[in-house]
């Protein structure tokens, strides 16, 4: 590596249905957000970053479903990196993390893992306990949330003060409704406790636009959204809002993104 080193670096290695991931590293903490695809994919994932599963320090799972947590048992016994979860969380994962090193945090409870700050709060989604995560390092903050059905203020508080928000935009409401999925499945999505549209994501990133952030939209839908619809939605909300010049990125459906230098 070469040049100056941002305070802190972001990867999307997987987003969407098909899998979750996010790498933070910062001050020489690995963190791995979900861990949604095998452990062979992970590694792949990560070469790129020059990271290996053993570098990692830990895993922090928003929630148990299997497109966030499916290689997170097998990491942690192969790689013998902790997996932290609320204790929710944890149970209903269940099988998937036998063997596996677990640690388990309070939501609202922040906590430290080496010089890195953490605080998780509660999301709508159709799980047992699903967070999302506020991480705090060199001065810098990041929040995720992905898996949503809605917004509120608590969420609200952490995007207007993060650095890099790394936030859902599942599907395009036109294009839910025209789509092939049967019409459970449809209704799952749109409750508030499913997935957040293009719109929402908009308006929640309008409602708390001020501050200079980096936006990166991500669990994009592979049969319901386009990068560009989901880019152009958020881009213009945040342009109505008239608030500083965020910069706005989409992760492809199912697709990867990084490294964003935060600071
Ligand atoms: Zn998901
Ligand atoms: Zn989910």
């Amino acid at each position: 590596m070469t040049g100056t080193l941002a305070a802190c670096r972001v990867t999307v290695l997987a987003s969407g249905s098909a899998g979750n991931a996010i790498l933070v590293e910062s001050n020489g903490d690995r963190l791995l957000v979900d861990a949604g695809l095998s452990p062979d994919a992970v590694e792949r994932a990560l070469a790129p970053a020059g990271v290996r599963l053993v570098d990692l320090s830990a895993i922090l799972l928003t929630h148990e479903h299997e497109d966030h947590a499916r290689g997170a048992g097998a990491i942690s016994r192969a790689a013998a990196v902790p997996v932290y979860g609320n204790p929710a969380t944890l149970e209903a994962a269940g099988a998937a993390l036998a063997g596996a090193v677990v640690r388990a945090f309070e939501t609202r409870r922040p906590f430290e893992i080496g010089r890195t700050h953490i605080a998780a709060f509660p999301v709508p989604h159709d799980a047992a306990e699903p967070v999302g995560f506020t991480i705090e390092t060199a001065g810098r903050r990041i929040t995720i949330a992905t898996d949503l059905g809605s917004t509120d203020a608590s969420l609200d508080a952490h995007l207007a003060a993060a650095d890099l928000v790394v936030l859902e935009s599942n599907y395009d409401l036109g294009l839910l409704c025209v789509s092939r999925y049967p019409w459970f499945l449809k209704n799952r999505i749109m409750s508030g406790r499913g997935h957040l549209s293009n719109d929402d994501a908009a308006r929640a990133l309008a409602r708390t636009a001020g501050r200079r952030r980096a936006v990166c939209l991500a669990h994009l839908s592979e049969a319901n959204n386009l990068t560009s619809l989901a880019r152009d939605t958020v881009r213009a909300a945040l342009d109505r809002a008239g608030g500083a010049a965020d910069a706005v990125l989409a992760v492809p459906p199912n697709g990867r993104r990084g490294p964003i230098a935060v600071g």
